[in-house]
């Protein structure tokens, strides 16, 4: 967050973040400045959501916006984000209402290093045990709570508590366990080492792609030119908007219940026969919108740069 000159304005302060908080919030559910004022202003970050069957052994275990999906094998399970430090006691319920142990977690991993993704990262490997894989460019920003974020490292109130690594992902590294295979894919600009999931699953005798989209978004703040703590944050950008698009998408998830119609798509599942998860040209249109999005606040800030 930018430091503001009127923080000692208590009064004009606090509309400056309420405006801030919902900017943030509709631009792309991402941050809160404290867990108070972010559950305040961000309840759907919080509130509780039905955890449920995505598709064959894929589960939604996260709140009403926060996505967290488990994996299940009779190996042990995979947890995709560990969200808020808060969340967790949720996403641990969460997995106990599915019939699951929240102890056979084995594996933990992230769509991107921010706290509304990985905060609870170090109490879930505290509890399972389970070892945390995280790509390359996301791993500083991970083991040391934020602190080399390249835009919110000196904003105390974005810090969450460090994790330690157990592996490093590079770009297509697979993780593996029972018979799940998980690919890796860099699609980096949100964060430097942001990572889209996919995997292929087995459902009705049918197979089916299942892409979790880690962020194509632009923050507000974010400088996208002449950036010095992230000079190559547009082309990154431009990377994952060539990745995302290169990707066979059947079932669109992403780190944002809001990202792909979460709650529509559940109210569905009960009234319609068919998955309303699988959903190709859902994800084709959010992309193409996050990709206009992206261009047009690229052209925004080029021409303010060239005048
Ligand atoms: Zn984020």
């Amino acid at each position: 967050m930018m430091a503001c000159p009127m923080t000692t304005m208590a009064c004009c302060f606090s509309m400056l973040l309420r405006k801030f908080v919902v900017i943030l919030f509709f631009a792309c559910g991402l941050w809160a400045p404290t867990t108070t004022a972010f559950s305040q202003s961000n309840p759907d970050w919080t509130s509780p959501f039905p955890p449920h069957r995505i598709i064959s052994n894929i589960y939604y275990v996260g709140s009403k916006d926060l996505a967290a999906f488990l994996i299940t094998t009779p190996q042990g399970h995979i947890l995709i984000n560990s969200n808020l430090s808060s969340s967790v006691p949720q996403i641990k319920k969460s997995v106990e209402q599915l019939g699951f142990h929240f102890k056979d977690i084995k594996i933990l991993l992230i769509s991107h290093a921010h706290i509304d993704h990985c905060a609870g990262s170090a109490l879930i490997k505290q509890l399972t045990g389970a070892k945390y894989m995280v790509m390359d460019a996301d791993v500083s920003e991970i083991e040391d709570g934020g602190k080399s974020d390249f835009q919110y490292s000196k904003s105390a109130d974005m810090l969450y508590p460090p994790a330690k690594v157990d592996r490093i992902l590079h770009d297509g590294d697979e993780v593996r366990l029972g018979d799940v295979v998980l690919v890796a894919h860099l699609t980096p600009g949100h964060t430097k080492g942001c990572t889209t999931w996919t995997l292929k699953v087995r459902d009705n005798g049918k197979d089916y792609q299942v892409v979790i989209i880690g962020s194509p978004n632009v923050n507000p703040g974010y400088k996208l030119v002449n950036n010095a703590q992230y000079p190559q944050i547009a082309q990154d950008y431009e990377r994952t908007f060539r990745v995302l698009k290169s990707l066979p998408c059947d079932v669109f998830l992403g780190a944002h219940g809001g990202y792909y119609g979460m709650t529509e798509k559940y109210a569905q599942i009960t009234t319609k026969g068919t998955n309303p998860f699988i959903d190709p040209d859902g994800y084709k249109s959010y992309v193409a919108d996050r990709e206009q999005a992206f261009r047009t606040e690229l052209k925004k800030q080029q021409a303010k740069g060239a005048m």
